[in-house]
């Protein structure tokens, strides 16, 4: 809980000179291609050959002059390369989170506007219990730089919407939709420990330096396709194809897995503040029963859920925190925290199939 410091790196990209840079150069890949084009299609039979022999005859030059660009390329991408804090997973990085630092307070103030009639006040219980929890996750992991570095704030929304995030700069927004199916602390720290696990592991300066790369590799082929496809209509087409393309094959899996990151370290900081990380199953569990439920009576997910439709799906997360659970209640042990009681899963899975049969009847 301190003032965030500034680290120089001065390699680093301005993340607001990058955000009007990157549609201009889209466009600027649309306009050149479909420039080259036009020109080629207007050009005489004679003109088209000597241009054909001017390539041929320098071809070694411009190959060169690729791969001279090529090799340019990579280092640079290389030496962007750096390792994620806690995991150590190895990620291309252009831009910090104290450079995004500024970037996310504008966003934090922007979003809290549109809210300003909802915020709950400091004395309300729930705001209450959401930094009893977040302060207790603080306290456990001070270790963490990249923690305790931050300035944490928390807000709660008086909104039914099922959600919760956190920016960059470390300020947790929670909504009264996600806080009425948290039972009990144990619950909340799974979840406020997930969103801080976001922070420290920079996803939000991960996922804008991915984009970045992805939208600096899609030059090409944009301009490619401007220039070879022969109409207007028919470039548009595969311009929306190729976007559909990356958004599944790359975007999808890839924010699915930093997710499956978060879900994990959150639960080794919940772990480390004595927490009973198998609420965080229970939670979990609970999220897709609801799902069931859902489903049975014909109706989809609510559309408000946008915590829940970036996020893998509720069971496959309990799976993989499932798989995760001995080792966390090992750190627990490490940490001397006070003895979890015995429970009997098959009883658990009893009384919250009850309480949920409850829920959905009354509702
Ligand atoms: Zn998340």
């Amino acid at each position: 809980m301190a003032v965030s410091f500034n680290i120089f790196r001065p390699r680093y990209i301005n993340p607001i000179l990058l955000a009007v840079l990157r549609p201009l150069s889209k466009v600027a890949a649309i306009l050149v291609g479909r420039g080259f084009r036009k020109w080629w299609q207007s050009l005489p039979a004679k003109k088209r050959e000597l241009f054909i022999q001017h390539l041929l005859r320098n071809k070694y030059k411009y190959l060169g002059g690729s791969a001279l660009l090529g090799t340019a390329s990579y280092t640079y991408y290389e030496d962007h390369v750096v390792p994620t804090p806690l995991t150590g997973r190895r990620r291309f990085m252009v831009f910090t989170s104290d450079q995004l630092h500024t970037v996310s307070r504008h966003t934090y103030a922007e979003e809290i506007s549109q809210y300003a009639h909802l915020l709950m006040p400091e004395n309300h219980p729930m705001v209450s219990v959401v930094k009893r929890v977040g302060n207790r996750l603080l306290q456990a992991n001070k270790n963490i730089p990249q923690l305790y570095t931050k300035y944490w704030t928390v807000t709660l929304i008086d909104d039914p919407t099922v959600n919760c995030f956190v920016l960059p700069s470390g300020d947790i927004v929670m909504f009264r939709g996600m806080m009425d199916l948290l039972e009990n602390d144990d619950q909340v720290a799974a979840v406020v420990a997930h969103e801080m696990s976001h922070a420290v592991l920079e996803h939000a300066s991960e996922q804008l330096s991915r984009g970045y790369l992805l939208d600096v590799l899609i030059l090409l082929p944009l301009a490619v396709i401007w220039a070879f496809i022969p109409s207007d209509g028919l470039a548009l087409v595969t311009q929306w194809f190729l976007n559909q393309v990356v958004k599944v094959l790359l975007h999808l899996p890839y924010s699915r897995s930093l997710e499956e990151e978060a879900d994990s370290v959150g639960l080794q900081l919940a772990a480390k503040a004595c927490f009973d990380v198998r609420e965080a199953s229970a939670f979990w569990g609970k999220m897709s029963v609801l799902d069931k439920i859902r489903e049975k009576s014909g109706g989809s997910p609510p559309e408000d859920a946008a915590w829940l439709s970036t996020h893998p799906s509720n069971i496959e997360r309990q799976e993989k925190i499932d798989a995760q659970m001995e080792e966390a209640i090992s750190i627990r042990n490490f940490c001397q925290c006070p003895q979890l009681e015995e429970r009997d899963p098959r009883q658990m899975v009893k009384i919250l199939q009850k309480q949920l049969t409850i829920t959905s009847s009354s509702s």
